[in-house]
């Protein structure tokens, strides 16, 4: 998916992935906190989709979190982890990485699934309990549709 990478390779250019201020192009390190963009650019995709998951548009963290969880991304549970547990509070951004956690061939994802299931949001708590009743079951996990959220 070469069209997808190089979105998210865009969609990072103009943002320091450390401090997350927006930069101008061309720059080699950062004008607000000295980070070494160049070396950045050679990080993996992943990494950066992970870094991405912090990135100051909701609509961005989105689509990191969403191709993480379609790439299988093992690595990206950790943080996935951190967010869950961080009181993050945005319904749209939760729901993306639960439906990401549950398409991660981990042992682990239901232990993640667990956490939500006493989120403070009720709709949150549903979700992850319907999305562990289908990793149990083996059942197909529902793509999240940027259209209706
Ligand atoms: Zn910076």
């Amino acid at each position: 998916m070469p069209s997808l990478f190089s979105f998210i390779d865009n969609m990072l250019t103009y943002y320091c992935p450390n401090c997350w201020k927006r930069i101008p192009d061309g720059q080699k390190t950062c004008p607000f906190c000295g980070f070494v963009l160049e070396e950045f650019k050679l990080q993996t995709y992943e990494k950066k989709l992970i870094l991405a998951l912090h990135h100051p548009l909701p609509e961005r963290r989105n689509i990191a979190a969403q191709i993480l969880g379609n790439i299988n991304s093992t690595r990206a549970l950790e943080e996935f982890e951190a967010i869950l547990k961080s009181g993050e509070t945005n319904y749209f951004f939760l729901k993306v990485v639960l439906l990401a956690i549950a398409k991660i061939d981990s042992p682990k994802r239901i232990e993640l699934l667990k956490i939500a299931t006493t989120n403070q949001n009720t709709m949150i708590q549903e979700l992850a309990t319907t999305l562990i009743e289908m990793v149990k079951e083996n059942r197909p996990i529902p793509e999240w549709d940027r259209g209706t959220g």
